[in-house]
């Protein structure tokens, strides 16, 4: 059984840190890799070794195997883990890294391969009875055949991208009138951020709540999953409040979509850490919708309701340990949720608002766990994922859960650029999140920039003045509302690599 001494992080930020802190904890030294806009970042600072891999722009930096490759070899590294975005899901750089006679931390390049299209995962995991959302199982290009197969589904109707992520290339149509134009914008999108304008429909899932499970398989072919995490309030088909457990869902569901978890990673002979994400309809039916072959941004909330490290669980993968515990082992230890802060002007359309952190305190307190990247002073720079820390906080119940992180916001001191934390306030005030009755048109249906108050301003009569005047709109809003139309991402963020689900 090899056992690494020395790991290369290929990744920035938050991750890289997350990554490199467990290592440590493990007696393994560390090693990462940066591009010229990082030299002063964190990552670079806390690692044993730091290797510059080219400038800024992610495709001259992050996104060159072969520079990777070579800071490996040059600091005598003999695994590679590589966080999320970048090339933490590209079937080739698997591949090399075990070539070049190096373990990876993850899947098998043949995974990643097989589920890195949305297509394929489908037909592979159907073979293993996993629900599917219906629609097409080839890639269409033709319209008038596509418009017939979207009347058979029924509208409303998705038009997705078979080689998407990060929301791109998605369009929902609601009636066929609108189809054409729908049609052609999602294959240009989907040529232009993927190279690949093939797309097929489904049909849309209305009031729907994304759900997904974390799934950890060894190479010995034991599968487990480490129960769900809920994903539903998203901007721009984007997570930007995840909890864990679900307040959806009964034991009894719980066990039947954890079973077609394991399943669909069966499907695919998985091993090491993945998610499989499902898409779950007002009358409680689950579909899968795609599966993550690397670890996930929101794996920390799964860590605090598990008390497993899923870092170090994926090094001793990796090695080849077998899983240390069994299903029935596995226990939910309260309720944890993680709130992502971007550097981001939610009254602006939620466009990233670069700048530099004038000042920047992190809350503290029992239960609070803050994974970041950036200390005061630092610029949040422009080329990468405008992420500045994920906060996430863990307590007894779901109910104590909110109102510690409502503390933790209040505490979260950040000048300098507009922030997303203002808006996860509003969440965890909201009377339908607080219900536990939202779906993944949170922002649609409710969110209007008035009704952001400023952060300083903490009296619960101000909170509890404006929710007042706004529930009664919301609860209208909800009863109304159709499904809202996709909006135009900036061109800011089609330039971004970094995949942030
Ligand atoms: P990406 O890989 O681009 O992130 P996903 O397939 O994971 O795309 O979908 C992203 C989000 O889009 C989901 O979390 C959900 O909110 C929405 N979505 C995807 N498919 C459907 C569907 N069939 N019906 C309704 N919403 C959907």
């Amino acid at each position: 059984m090899p056992s690494i001494k020395k790991l290369l992080v290929a990744n920035r930020g938050e991750i890289a840190l997350r990554i490199m802190r467990s290592a440590k904890e493990m007696g393994i030294k560390t090693v990462t890799v940066y591009s010229e806009a990082d030299r002063q970042a964190l990552h670079v600072r806390f690692a044993d070794e730091a290797v510059c891999i080219g400038p800024p722009s992610s495709s001259e930096s992050y996104l060159r195997m072969e520079k990777i490759l070579d800071a490996a070899a040059q600091t005598g590294a003999q695994a590679i883990h590589p966080g999320y975005g970048f090339l933490s899901e590209n079937a080739v750089f698997a591949k090399k890294v075990k070539e070049a006679g190096l373990l990876f931390i993850g899947p098998s390049a043949e995974s990643i391969e097989l589920m890195g299209s949305k297509l394929g995962a489908k037909a592979a995991v159907a073979r293993f009875n996993v629900p599917l959302v219906p629609g097409t199982a080839e890639p269409i290009s033709d319209i008038s055949k596509a418009k017939k197969i979207a009347k058979d589904i029924g509208y409303p109707v998705l038009i997705k991208a078979s080689a998407g992520g990060g929301g791109k290339g998605m369009r929902i149509v609601d009636k066929e009138s609108e189809f054409d134009e729908q049609m052609e914008r999602a294959v240009s999108e989907a040529k232009s951020a993927f190279g690949d304008g093939s797309v097929f429909i489904e049909k849309y899932v209305t009031q729907p709540r994304h759900i997904e499970f974390q799934i950890f398989g060894d190479q010995h072919g034991n599968v487990v999953h480490l129960f769900e995490r809920e994903c539903s309030i998203q901007r721009r088909h984007q997570k930007v409040v995840e909890e864990a457990p679900s307040s959806l869902l009964t034991p009894e569901l719980r066990k039947q979509m954890g079973e077609a978890a394991v399943n669909a990673a069966k499907a695919a002979n998985y091993f090491n850490a993945g998610t499989i994400e499902f898409i779950m309809d007002a009358d409680k039916n689950f579909y899968f919708l795609e599966m993550n072959t690397r670890l996930q941004v929101e794996h920390p909330v799964t860590e605090q309701i598990t008390g497993i490290d899923l870092v170090k669980l994926q090094i001793k993968i990796a090695e080849g340990e077998p899983l240390p515990f069994k299903q029935e082992d596995l226990k939910i230890n309260g309720h944890a949720i993680e709130v992502r802060v971007y550097a981001e002007d939610p009254s602006n359309n939620f466009l990233p608002d670069i700048g530099t952190l004038k000042t920047y305190k992190r809350p503290q307190g029992h239960g609070i766990r803050v994974d970041d990247g950036f200390e005061q002073g630092m610029a949040i720079p422009f080329y990468y994922d405008p992420m500045i820390a994920k906060m996430i906080c863990h307590d007894e119940t779901r109910e104590k859960a909110i109102g510690k992180t409502i503390r933790a916001i209040e505490e979260y001191e950040i000048t300098g650029l507009e922030t997303t934390l203002g808006f996860c306030r509003f969440v965890m005030n909201h009377p339908a999140f607080r219900s536990g009755h939202f779906d993944t048109q949170f922002v649609e249906n409710y969110f209007k920039p008035e009704v952001l108050l400023p952060l300083a301003d903490k009296t619960e009569e101000v909170i509890a003045a404006a929710l007042a005047v706004f529930v009664s709109e919301s609860i209208t809003a909800q009863q109304k509302a159709p499904p809202a139309p996709v909006t135009t991402e900036s061109k800011w963020k089609k330039n971004r690599s970094i995949i942030t689900g």
